[in-house]
């Protein structure tokens, strides 16, 4: 009697196909492996989280300054904690508020360090010469009214030192995903993508110029104690009844906002 049933896939078969379904199952085998690790980390960094948030909010003066709770656990000693860590043994918040004493120190060298990176990207192409090594002191240059740069994944302003904290980061590209290199966390310096504004600054400079000021030296707060104005040549509007045209006058700042965005109030 001839069987009902045969082998399947026959060796034959089985040969031809074994290297895809190994590779299949070894891609879920990956990713299964790449999620436990993301999920391991995310937690660890969750339990940080809360601790450091909770010392932000009894140092509001470091708050502007301050790096992420993400690039904190980037760096040592939690690092090591979070990613270093056997994944049986538990990291919660009492091992993390044991560290706090190290967040003062993280904060301030997070500061300088992104402080002179950006001091690096405002200066780039201003004229400066190329390889200038920069002082902690140059640092105040980033408070001038021409300190703009502009975020290239949402394309807003951002000035010194909200650009450090509002900047929206979009992580870099992490290439093939292996189980090594998976990670929620990320940095200011790798992930943030910002750039010098080059249309507000002239945009900028030209309003200074025209209050007579300075604007290779003047800063936001001397711009703004100076209080000058400047009557718009674009912007007009027609008093009612009489057709009169009147110029607006305005603060310097909305100067900026109307010629930086190019929103003239035109009749
Ligand atoms: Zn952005
Ligand atoms: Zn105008």
């Amino acid at each position: 009697m001839v069987a009902d049933f045969v082998l399947f896939p026959s060796r034959t078969e089985w040969e031809k196909i074994s290297p895809s379904v190994v590779g299949y199952l070894e891609k879920v085998r990956t990713r299964r492996l790449c999620e436990a690790r993301f999920a391991l980390i995310e937690t660890r960094t969750e339990a940080l989280r809360e601790v450091y948030e909770s010392y932000l909010s009894t140092h509001r003066d470091q708050e502007p300054y301050a790096p992420s709770y993400r690039e904190v656990a980037r760096t040592e000693p939690f690092r090591t904690i979070i990613y270093d860590t056997p994944e049986e043994d538990r990291v919660g918040v009492s091992q993390f508020v044991s560290l706090m004493d190290n967040f003062p120190g993280i904060i301030d060298s997070w500061r300088t360090e992104t402080s002179m990176l950006l001091l690096h990207i405002y200066t780039k192409g201003s004229g400066s010469p190329e390889g200038k090594v920069w002082l902690e002191s140059d640092i105040q240059m980033l408070s001038r009214a021409t300190a703009i740069f502009t975020c290239s994944v949402c394309c807003r302003l951002h000035l010194y030192p909200n650009v450090l904290t509002q900047a929206c980061l979009q992580k870099a590209p992490q290439g093939d995903a292996s189980v090594e290199r998976v990670d929620p966390n990320f940095t200011w310096k790798e992930d943030a993508h910002i750039v010098r504004e080059e249309d507000a600054i002239s945009s900028v400079t030209e309003i200074i110029q025209v209050l007579g000021e300075d604007p290779t030296s003047i800063t936001w707060k001397e711009m703004d104690e100076l209080d000058k104005r400047v009557e718009c040549l674009r912007c007009r509007r027609t008093q009612s009844g009489t057709g009169k045209i009147f110029r607006y006058v305005m603060a310097w700042r909305s100067a900026v906002s109307v010629n930086v965005l190019q929103i003239h109030a035109a009749c």
